[in-house]
């Protein structure tokens, strides 16, 4: 299954496809926001319905990949579109995975940040200690670490039930994972969360008591932020595309 083909030689095929560009701009945006881990971690976006997800293909930096570089993968980690340098079997375990099990999830982003990945070797998990952080009140998965994913039956099992009907999940001792509806809802959702984990990491670091507001706020918090922007991460999404579109039109290519 392994690719002889360079990643830097694409299969030029669909690239009409206008979620290509969506998800290239992701990664992109992810490296110019710094939440990026070399050639790890991973962003995939599909049309609703569809059994097949786009991915970058593993080797490239997030600052590299551009549209026609994309990967079409099938929910069994099948690459049907595309090549890469290494086969990507944890990416495909876990997308795969999630889209299998999801179908109201369309966009998957998997993250390695330093303050994701402290606050997911803490045992108290992510705390209400800033409104980043209420986004995730109460709405937050817990997946123990096992290694890494290579396996669909067991890990992929595993991580599917754990994340539920949730949109976050915290992958401890590892990292971060959004959902979304939209790649801009789990672009939001994972700039929310790296931000919380900022925080959290920030204000512990300080050795000073930390105030909590109280459960009830904390609740009403989680559903006005949600109910403040119905298509949640649209207006922030367009604005970024405007800076990665003054800064390095590229992605597009
Ligand atoms: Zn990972």
């Amino acid at each position: 299954m392994k690719s002889t083909v360079s990643p830097f030689s694409p299969q030029k095929k669909n690239l009409s496809d206008p979620l290509r560009v969506q998800l290239a701009a992701a990664y992109r945006i992810l490296a110019m926001l710094k939440m990026d881990d070399l050639t790890y971690t991973h962003l995939s976006v599909r049309h609703p319905g569809e059994e097949v997800y786009y991915i970058y293909p593993f080797g490239l930096l997030f600052e590299e990949v551009t549209a026609s570089s994309l990967l079409r993968v099938s929910l069994d980690g099948q690459v049907i579109e595309g090549s890469e340098s290494d086969y990507n079997r944890t990416g495909y375990v876990i997308h795969g995975s999630i889209y299998k099990n999801r179908p109201d999830v369309n966009a998957i982003f998997h993250l390695h940040t330093t303050a994701g990945v402290a606050v997911s070797a803490m045992n108290c998990g992510l705390l209400p200690l800033s409104q980043f952080s209420l986004h995730f009140y109460n709405r937050m998965a817990y997946h123990a670490y096992d290694s890494l994913a290579l396996n669909t039956q067991r890990q992929g099992a595993n991580m599917i039930k754990d994340l539920g009907q949730k949109k976050a999940m915290i992958l401890q001792n590892h990292g971060t994972l959004t959902c979304g509806i939209t790649l801009h809802e789990a672009f939001l959702y994972a700039y929310f969360l790296e931000q919380a984990c900022k925080v959290q990491c920030t204000a512990l670091a300080g050795g000073q008591k930390v105030f909590v507001p109280h459960k009830k706020v904390c609740e009403q918090a989680a559903q006005d932020l949600r109910d403040f922007e119905p298509d949640f991460g649209i207006r922030d999404w367009t604005a970024l595309l405007r800076q990665l579109e003054r800064t390095d039109p590229s992605y597009k290519d």
